[in-house]
C-alpha cells in the first residue's frame, strides 16, 4: 500500500465523503485501531510552554504555537471547537506522528535532516535559537562554554538542544528531563544550575517569573519551527504551508506573535519564507 493512503483514507473518512466510503474507512480506521472522530483533528503541541503552548486550569490553551495551530486547523475545515489537543512531548514526536496519534504537530519543532527522515514538515512558521535560562543572581554562566566549568544543565530529552550540548559540548554535565517545566523547577529549586533550549521558550518562563530567572549570552543555534505530519502526506503538507503563508500575509502571525510573546520582551521578527519542498 503506497504510504500516503491511510491519511488520505482518514481525511476522507472525517470529511464524510461517500457513505460507502466512510462505511469502508471506518472499518479501516478501526482495524488501525485510531478510533478516531471522524469531524476532529489531532494536534500535538506541549502543555508547559507559556508563550508558546500552554494548558491553562482552566483546560483551555493558549500560545503562540496554538493559535498557529488553530489557524490551520480553520483552513483545513475544522472549527476550534473540533481541536482534540495532545500533549506530544519532545522526545515522543516522531512516535506519535508516525503512530498516527497526531494530525500534526505544532509544538516548538524544530525542522532537521534527522527528524525528517521519520516525518514531514511544513512551515517554518518561526526561527529562534538556542540559549540559557539561570536564576537572576546567577554571574558564572555567561553562554555554554562557561558550563564546563562543573555546571549542571538541564534540558529535554529528544530535544535539539540536549543534542547540540552532547555533541559540541561533551564536558557539560547535562541532565535530561521529559520536559521544560521540570527542568525550570530543578533550576528553581537549586538542582541544576541553567535549562537550555530555544529562546522563545525560555523567554516564556522569565515572562512568568522575572525577578527569578533571566535569559543570558546570545543564541548559539538556529531553530525552524515547522508543523510536523506524516512522512509522504504532500497534500496536507502543501494545504498546511498555504494556511500559513495566508496566517503571515492577513496580519494574524503578527497579532499572534505580539499577544503570546510580546509580554516576554521579544520584538516580533518578519515571518520566515516556507520551504520548498
Ligand atoms: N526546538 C527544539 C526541538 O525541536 C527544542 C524545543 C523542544 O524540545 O520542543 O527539539
Amino acid at each position: 500500500m503506497p504510504s500516503t493512503t491511510p491519511s488520505l483514507f482518514r481525511r476522507y473518512y472525517r470529511r464524510g465523503a461517500a457513505v460507502a466510503l466512510a462505511v469502508g474507512l471506518a472499518l479501516t480506521a478501526t482495524a488501525c485501531g485510531d478510533g478516531r472522530d471522524e469531524n476532529t483533528v489531532v494536534i500535538g503541541t506541549k502543555f508547559d510552554q507559556p508563550g508558546l503552548a500552554i494548558k491553562n486550569e482552566d483546560g483551555s490553551m493558549s500560545g503562540f504555537d496554538v493559535d498557529v495551530a488553530r489557524y490551520v486547523a480553520q483552513e483545513l475545515g475544522y472549527a476550534p471547537e473540533d481541536i482534540e489537543w495532545k500533549e506530544a512531548p519532545s522526545g515522543q514526536r516522531e512516535t506519535l506522528i508516525q503512530n498516527g496519534q497526531v494530525d500534526y504537530i505544532v509544538g516548538t519543532y524544530s525542522i532537521t535532516d534527522e527528524r525528517k527522515e521519520r516525518v514531514d514538515f511544513a512551515g517554518p512558521y518561526l526561527i529562534t535559537g538556542q540559549s540559557l535560562l539561570v536564576r537572576s543572581d546567577e554571574s558564572e554562566i555567561t553562554g555554554p562554554a562557561s558550563l564546563e566549568n562543573n555546571k549542571l544543565l538541564c534540558s529535554v530529552t529528544g530535544s535539539t538542544p540536549a543534542q547540540r550540548i552532547k555533541d559540541e559540548y561533551p564536558g557539560v554535565q547535562l541532565q535530561e528531563y521529559d520536559t521544560y517545566s521540570a527542568c525550570v523547577q530543578a533550576l528553581r529549586n537549586n538542582a541544576v544550575d541553567a535549562v537550555t533550549t530555544d529562546e522563545v521558550i525560555l523567554a516564556g518562563y522569565v515572562a512568568q517569573s522575572p525577578e527569578e530567572l533571566k535569559v543570558v549570552g546570545q543564541p548559539f543555534s538556529e531553530e525552524r519551527y515547522g508543523i510536523g505530519l506524516e512522512k509522504g502526506d504532500t497534500e496536507l503538507q502543501n494545504n498546511i504551508n498555504a494556511a500559513i503563508e495566508k496566517m503571515q500575509q492577513d496580519g494574524a502571525w503578527r497579532q499572534a506573535f505580539e499577544d503570546n510573546l510580546g509580554v516576554a520582551g521579544i520584538a516580533t521578527p518578519t515571518p520566515p519564507a516556507i520551504d520548498q519542498n
